[in-house]
């Protein structure tokens, strides 16, 4: 018998390793730096915290669970996460990425990964003929987000990866966004999935934390060995933090989704919006790919207003919903990726990517949906 996604959440599939005998309903903290062995040659099975703790060993089984995968390393942030997997490669390899990357990751990209050799192909993932084509001889991964940030783009996983297994590569897919409780990319066929579990999973704007999760040993083990060997391991208090951040993931994730629909066809009939990106909406270009591959659509949703004096206004007037960075927590957030998350990307990539003074990017939360849209009523004026 399997549980449901929710109940795993709580559970996971089988049951946490019994390392106390208190009873105690919540997996304990083990704030400990090292582990006294019993006897030379013998180990407790944790020796040193940078390899393994029990609190954060809970935290994965539960991750490797909810993805549907055999495996997952926690790391202090998901760019660690994508660092060490990046460390798989070498100087030579090629990778095809979604051309809407997260900013930090295309960062990670340029600044380490091209520095050592290795080169990248950015495209537009949710055309297949665009990944198929930027496929070279020495490509041995494609890395995409779907739905991307902040145009919601959204990628066939499926057909992307039948296109990775034909080329003998891997593939990678960031599913931060939709989370394992509307997405699971390993069942589509991916490789490995990349958490930024400071987002949905940890939930409430309180910690950072990242995951890898992949269904193939081998991978796993080396990313055990890469990170007991660069050490960005997700301490115990922060991987308790996440650990109750997804006992909770199912409720919010449904309340996120339906204040984001709400929000998004508000949104849509006022006079000074002039577009509205969300993948739940019907009229959206990924809708149909989204209701195949995916349970549900998330509550990240992205609009243009009229004009870059409405963008500065709304972010300048919102009082409830608060103008920051980061995503997916109980509190709403509100972005301007031209200047924010997208500062970095050359104009012309920005603009051709839809991005300009008239972004805004919203992460709905968890508040009453009355109060939200009379915070951007109020701020749209
Ligand atoms: C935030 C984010 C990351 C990076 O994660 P950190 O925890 O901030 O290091 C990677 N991918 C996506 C989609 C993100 O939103």
């Amino acid at each position: 018998m399997s549980y449901q996604t929710d109940t795993v959440c709580i559970h996971g599939q089988g049951s946490r390793e019994a390392i106390e005998s208190t009873g105690a309903i919540s997996f304990p903290i083990y704030q400990t730096a090292a582990y006294a062995h019993p006897a030379v040659g013998q180990s407790t099975g944790y020796d040193y915290n940078r390899v393994q703790n029990p609190t954060r060993k809970e935290l994965e089984r539960i991750v490797t669970d909810l993805e549907h995968g055999l495996d997952t390393i926690a790391f202090a942030t998901g760019m660690a996460a994508v660092n060490a997997f990046m460390e798989l490669f070498a100087p030579g390899d090629h990778v095809v990425a979604t051309d809407d990357l997260y900013g930090g990751v295309i960062r990670q990209f340029r600044k380490v990964n091209e520095k050592n050799g290795m080169e990248f192909t950015y495209v537009d993932t949710s055309n297949l003929d665009a990944v198929e084509a930027a496929i070279r001889e020495n490509t041995k991964l494609i890395y995409i987000e779907t739905p991307t940030n902040p145009m919601m783009l959204v990628t066939d996983l499926r057909a992307v990866s039948e296109i990775a297994a034909r080329h003998n590569c891997l593939l990678a897919v960031d599913n931060t966004f939709l989370t394992p409780y509307f997405q699971n990319p390993l069942d589509l066929g991916a490789d490995v999935v990349i958490h930024s579990a400071t987002k949905y999973l940890g939930g409430h704007n309180d910690t950072l934390g990242g995951f890898l999760v992949t269904n193939h040993a081998e991978i796993a083990d080396k990313i055990r060995e890469m990170v007991k060997t660069t050490g960005a391991c997700l301490a115990p208090f922060d991987a308790w933090l996440i650990l109750r951040g997804i006992k909770t993931l199912s409720v919010r994730m449904e309340k996120h989704q339906e204040n984001a629909l709400a929000i998004a066809k508000w949104l849509k009939s006022h006079p000074k919006v002039e577009e509205v990106f969300y993948v739940g909406l019907e009229d959206h270009t990924g809708h149909d790919i989204v209701q195949r591959q995916c349970r549900g659509y998330g509550g990240m949703l992205t609009f243009h207003v009229d004009s870059q004096e409405t963008a500065y206004s709304v972010l300048e007037r919102i009082k409830l919903i608060q103008f920051a960075e980061s995503l997916g927590g109980t509190e709403s957030l509100m972005t301007y990726p031209f200047t924010q998350t997208h500062a970095d990307v050359p104009d012309e990539k920005r603009r051709a990517n839809g991005i300009d003074e008239r972004t805004l990017r919203m992460s709905v939360g968890i508040e009453n949906v009355r109060d939200l849209i009379a915070d951007l009523e109020q701020a749209l004026g």
